[in-house]
């Protein structure tokens, strides 16, 4: 998988994909991330990305021509998608992140300011994603929190050990709580049917803990497995 991130700052991005799980998918080769910077492609020699809304207002708006130079001087393959993150897209889901794995290549585009210009959106025509009804300073966290669920999706990237199979949504329910040494803490133990060791009644307590947190913490999840499990 080739994630490509248009981004002002692409140090932000170099950095978060240089720690952890993601670091050894990019040293086992499973993903690749080029973080390009529109500012190199400015055609003025001030470099400048962004300038005053016409029609007035707050903020600077980023400028088209950088924008779309720099995303035309990438390299696309034919299974590949162009996302532009953006608070008026449609908010990220695990649903949305499976789908996404079926790529060989996402094209990111992150805003910042007062956003794009429209006819960023106009000539490069991407798919919108948000993660969330709330307005981030820039499109690098979004980006960044694209390339990590997509990434611990993809086959080798996670170890056996860190298996993403029993995480929250993959069944259409959140995960059963966890528990590790030591057995009791301020007085607070455990559950022994863990300590037993008998599997087939680790499953079921942890099936009925499922259940039991998403009715309450996502009584909208509880009600469409509850839907799908008829
Ligand atoms: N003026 C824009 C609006 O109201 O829709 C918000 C611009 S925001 C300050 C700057 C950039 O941050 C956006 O262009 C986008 O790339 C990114 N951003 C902010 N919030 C986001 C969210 N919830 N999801 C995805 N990207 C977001």
């Amino acid at each position: 998988m080739i994630f490509d991130v248009l981004s002002l700052f692409p140090e932000m991005i170099e950095n978060y994909c240089s720690y952890s799980i993601i670091k050894r998918a990019v040293q086992a080769g499973i993903i690749t991330v080029n973080a390009l910077n529109p500012r190199d492609f400015t055609l003025d020699k001030h470099k400048k990305v962004d300038d005053t809304p016409y029609g007035g207002g707050a903020g600077m708006v980023l400028m088209v021509q950088p924008y779309v130079d720099a995303y035309e001087s990438i390299k696309r393959i034919e299974n590949s998608v162009t996302i532009m993150l953006s608070p008026q897209g449609e908010p990220l889901n695990d649903n949305i992140v499976n789908e996404l794995t079926q790529y060989e290549q996402i094209v990111m585009l992150c805003g910042h300011y007062e956003g794009f210009d429209e006819r960023i959106r106009e000539i490069i025509k991407p798919r919108e994603i948000s993660l969330g009804d709330f307005v981030l300073t820039g499109g690098e966290l979004p980006a960044l929190c694209l390339i990590d669920a997509v990434s611990r999706k993809l086959d080798g990237t996670l170890g056996k050990i860190e298996s993403a199979d029993e995480d929250s949504f993959s069944n259409g329910l959140i995960e059963y709580p966890h528990y590790t040494k030591p057995r009791e803490f301020r007085g607070l133990r455990v559950p022994d049917v863990l300590l037993n060791g008998n599997h087939k009644e680790i499953n079921e307590f942890r099936l009925q803990k499922s259940i039991e947190r998403t009715k309450i913490k996502r009584p909208d999840l509880y009600k469409k497995w509850l839907k799908n499990s008829d």
